[in-house]
């Protein structure tokens, strides 16, 4: 996926314990689009739209954010923070 695009999103929300090599240890539960459809550029360079749900549409929604330089700490619900850093 090159250069995705969130173009619709529900309203329906899920909740989802998230996790990250970006942050080893940590966990945390993060609000989440249920279904997203998202646009993006394929491998081909062909321009593509596809529609993802839950686990798939949080790891999307997951890695854009990333693309946005924001990490699932910065949305994680505080009281559901988890580390097992020492
Ligand atoms: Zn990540």
């Amino acid at each position: 996926m090159i250069n995705p695009t969130i173009i619709d999103k529900s309203k329906e929300t899920i909740l989802w314990e998230e996790a990250c090599i970006s942050l080893p240890g940590d966990t945390g539960i993060v609000k989440r689009h249920k279904h997203i459809k998202i646009e993006f550029t394929d491998v081909t360079g062909k321009r593509q739209k596809q529609k993802y749900k839950d686990f798939n549409a949080v790891i999307i929604q997951h890695e854009i954010d990333h693309l946005d330089g924001i990490l699932f700490m910065d949305k994680v619900i505080p009281e559901k923070k988890k580390s097992t850093k020492k």
